[in-house]
């Protein structure tokens, strides 16, 4: 009986998906890879001198490894860093005509909450209503905050069980760009070019990419598969810059310090006074960038503050380093027996400087999420990708959705059709870019 159902409900999938009509399915589907790498503790760790950061992602790194050469993929190495390559050879008449598309995902996961023993729970056929986690019930996924769960009714919703994040930041990409492979493998039908895939440590923590091998990657373009919601695509981060003031003042002993004594720590206070309320990141969302003052050190006879200037467009981060000089200026004025100074360092710039001329990267996403049935749009990350650097790098690579919510803590999931609308897209991309070969 039971087998019968499946074989019922198999056809249906298959005859509602006309594109996949003639398809065989995987050797073994996205979410029972997705729940064995979520098995794997592959947090990494701040502030470490090593990549990977810790050598507990290598035991996820051999596992794809091992996977990939069983799935028939060729020069696949882990490197002394623990980044996974390896390359799916096209099967054009002519590779050459269709650019090498990359495939990233990310082994680690955040070092913000523990991935130890994830327990992965299945709530199938959801039916509405908040999720109370069972190992504790002060974990829960609302309805009122996740409104995304409305659109999620009938879907098997995959969380952990409220000790430990879920892991799908991004081992969902992981198991979507493996099945991916083991899909083309069952299917040689599907014409695409050559695919570059890496899987690689320590994004958590901004050190992996670092590491990475642009150039023995072989890819003209790439995607990492890092993202959220399904539809979800991102080709614009910030660009980003980090402020140092500094306020120099005079110390002395504060039982004869009358007439000498100049302290910083006024004129600091002065300078953050004025801080308009209206551009901070408590107060800001969306499109609009942000100044904020995040750290520093205070001292009488020496005080420093650092500030985050963020912004999608460099005029808007120019007007903001403009705005901090101006305040440093009017500070000076007010106390000027302390010399402030400001030092400004560039950190990352907006992909979409670059990826701007490479608009088929983009379309070619938006496609293939059409043709998976989904609502595709365009979000820009309030935040760096491992692609932005990629980007500047010489490698343009946007991001895609993963299908997962909530990254970086204990409510996190994702769920059956975010994985495999996921895995059904990154197959649809692969083609399209093959029917467009010159
Ligand atoms: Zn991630």
């Amino acid at each position: 009986m039971k087998s019968i159902l499946a074989l019922a409900l198999c056809l249906i999938t298959v005859v509602s998906t006309q594109a996949q009509t003639q398809l065989k399915p995987p050797t073994e589907s996205v979410l029972d890879r997705f729940l064995r790498y979520v098995k794997i503790d592959t947090q990494s760790a701040e502030d470490q001198t090593t990549v990977p950061s810790t050598r507990k992602q290598l035991n996820l790194a051999n596992l794809l490894a091992k996977e990939m050469n069983a799935l028939g993929v060729q020069g696949v190495r882990v490197s002394e860093f623990g980044i996974v390559y390896g390359l799916v050879p096209g099967n054009l008449a002519d590779n050459s005509k269709v650019p090498t598309v990359g495939l990233i995902a990310h082994m680690d996961t955040s070092p913000e909450v523990s991935g130890e023993n994830v327990n992965a729970i299945i709530h199938k056929n959801y039916q509405g209503g908040d999720i109370v986690l069972p190992k504790d019930s002060s974990q829960v996924i609302t309805v009122d905050k996740n409104p995304i769960l409305k659109e999620m009714i009938g879907d098997d919703i995959i969380t952990a069980d409220g000790t430990t994040l879920l892991g799908s930041d991004d081992k969902a990409g992981c198991a979507e760009i493996m099945t991916l492979i083991d899909t083309l493998r069952q299917n040689p039908q599907i014409k695409h070019g050559n695919l570059a895939i890496a899987f690689t440590p320590d994004e958590e923590v901004s050190a992996g990419i670092e590491k990475f091998d642009v150039k023995a990657f072989g890819a003209q373009v790439a995607y990492t598969v890092d993202g959220e919601t399904l539809g979800e695509i991102s080709n614009e981060t910030w660009s980003a810059k980090t402020a140092t003031i500094t306020f120099q003042g005079r110390n002395t002993h504060p039982g004869t310090a009358k007439g000498i004594m100049v302290n910083s720590l006024f004129a600091m206070a002065d300078y953050i006074s004025r801080f308009p309320h209206d551009m901070l990141p408590e107060t800001t969302a969306d499109r609009v960038g942000f100044v904020h003052p995040y750290t520093g050190a205070v001292e009488v006879e020496k005080s420093s503050l650092k500030i985050l200037l963020r912004d999608f467009d460099l005029s808007g981060l120019d007007a903001k380093e403009k705005m901090l000089r101006d305040m440093v200026a009017q500070t000076q004025a007010k106390f000027p027996d302390v010399k402030v100074s400001i030092d400004i360092k560039e950190n990352y710039k907006n992909m979409k400087e670059i990826l701007k001329d490479y608009p088929e990267l983009t379309d070619n996403a938006l496609e293939a999420s059409k043709r998976a049935g989904l609502k595709p749009f365009i979000k820009p990350i309030r935040g760096g990708t491992d692609g932005a650097r990629l980007t500047f790098d010489g490698l343009p690579t946007p991001n895609l959705f993963t299908g997962g919510a909530n990254f970086h803590g204990k409510l996190e999931f994702n769920s059956r059709r975010g994985l495999e609308k996921t895995t059904e897209t990154l197959l649809n991309l692969v083609q399209i870019f093959a029917e467009k070969a010159k």
